[in-house]
């Protein structure tokens, strides 16, 4: 990837909305501080690189826990972040290196790395690929990731409301068809709260990632995997999450599923074009397999087999 293909993903952290968003989710944050602030005897003298610092919150845990942080952005968010740290007199603990992880030159090897990179329906976004290689050029031997493990999860839901809201309406606009767009829609995987109430099956684990041991090329995958119906009804599509996990002394888990507190990532809805009833019991299987695309590596292309039909699905 070249930089400057980049430069669009990099300005969109130099907006503080988006910083707002991700510190006003607390489940997300607080996790991040239990993990770090809840083992802080692993932290405390040790060399911490917070990879894509942002406003820096997680390098003020660390230096917290007793840490010495480098901090790492290549957005010009990070600007504001030293000065936080100033604010806060963590300015001593905290040191910011402007730019690009792989293209910077860090003076030292590091006892632990931290970094929130996950993106929708983890993947999104790429960013992954920036925490392996920082993995294997900074991080020392035997040295800890945070979080370590990350595991996807889909299972089907029962939303007729939200279906008919996004896809059949394309049927009927003012007495026109414009089945041309619904057929559009209907590849284009939407952000999402899915409510409790509208789970339809069991939950499939289609991937799992041990950051410690993971490569580039696993973010590309496919599998079949198959989804139990909890009760009779129609469902309208899938929903895709992933669990983060911090496998610590004191562990701590960053769930964000349908069952869980509503996170900003929400879920990741995948419809089907017309619901499909489902009897209670019932074993649905399918197969899903997810691509980066060609040019944009930001992007996922996400292809789901289900019964004799095949769909395929872009998260952008
Ligand atoms: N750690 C902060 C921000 C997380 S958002 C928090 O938890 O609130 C991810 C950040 O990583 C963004 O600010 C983005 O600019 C930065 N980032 C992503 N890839 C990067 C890379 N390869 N090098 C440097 N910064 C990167």
């Amino acid at each position: 990837r070249r930089p400057e293909e980049d430069e669009g993903y990099f300005n969109s952290y130099a907006h503080f909305d988006i910083h707002h968003e991700m510190l006003s989710d607390r489940v997300r944050t607080e996790a991040y501080r239990d993990a770090i602030l809840g083992n802080t005897e692993l932290l405390k003298g040790k060399r911490v690189l917070d990879l894509g610092c942002g406003t820096g919150i997680l390098s003020l845990f660390s230096a917290k826990a007793g840490a010495t942080v480098t901090a790492v952005d290549m957005s010009d968010v990070i600007y504001q972040a030293m000065e936080i740290a100033r604010e806060n007199k963590m300015d001593k603990a905290i040191t910011f290196s402007k730019g690009r992880l792989e293209d910077l030159e860090l003076p030292t090897k590091y006892h632990c790395i931290v970094s929130e990179w996950m993106g929708y329906f983890l993947l999104f976004e790429g960013m992954l690929d920036s925490v392996l290689y920082a993995r294997d050029h900074h991080l020392m031997p035997g040295g800890i990731l945070m979080p370590n493990r990350c595991s996807l999860h889909l299972l089907g839901i029962e939303d007729l409301e939200s279906h008919k809201k996004l896809i059949t309406f394309w049927d009927d606009v003012y007495g026109f068809r414009m089945s041309c767009l619904r057929r559009e829609v209907v590849k284009e995987a939407s952000t999402d709260v899915v409510k409790g109430a509208c789970v339809l099956t069991s939950a499939a684990q289609i991937a799992e990632f041990n950051l410690m041991t993971a490569q580039p090329s696993d973010t590309e995958f496919s599998c079949p995997f198959s989804l139990t119906a909890k009760r009779d009804g129609q469902m309208t599509g899938f929903a895709g999450y992933f669990d983060a996990h911090f496998d610590l002394p004191c562990p701590v888990t960053l769930p964000t599923g349908p069952n869980s507190t509503p996170t900003h990532w929400k879920q990741t809805i995948f419809y089907l074009p017309h619901p499909q009833s489902v009897t209670k019991g019932e074993l649905l299987a399918g197969h899903i397999s997810v691509r980066r695309k060609r040019r944009e590596v930001r992007s996922l292309e996400v292809t789901i087999t289900w019964g004799d039909q095949t769909f395929k699905y872009l998260v952008e």
